[in-house]
């Protein structure tokens, strides 16, 4: 990426611009997608376990009928 106020070309993960010290916006950005992640792996998870809960459930009730 390169920075919006020199145009000096910096790295990915650089929080300031190496030329002239500009605060890089897009950690801010990259963090947000992150909390996304993580609150599409909780979504994930939180299915996983009702499902798992269901199937238990179904295998008791059929093992006391
Ligand atoms: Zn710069």
């Amino acid at each position: 990426m390169f920075c919006k106020k020199c145009g000096a070309e910096t790295t990915d993960d650089s929080a300031f611009c190496p030329k002239c010290g500009q605060i890089l916006n897009d950690t801010k950005q990259q963090l947000n997608s992150n909390e996304k992640v993580q609150g599409g792996m909780q979504l994930l998870v939180m299915i996983a376990s009702i499902i798992l809960i269901i199937v238990g459930a179904v295998s008791f009730i059929g093992t006391c009928s």
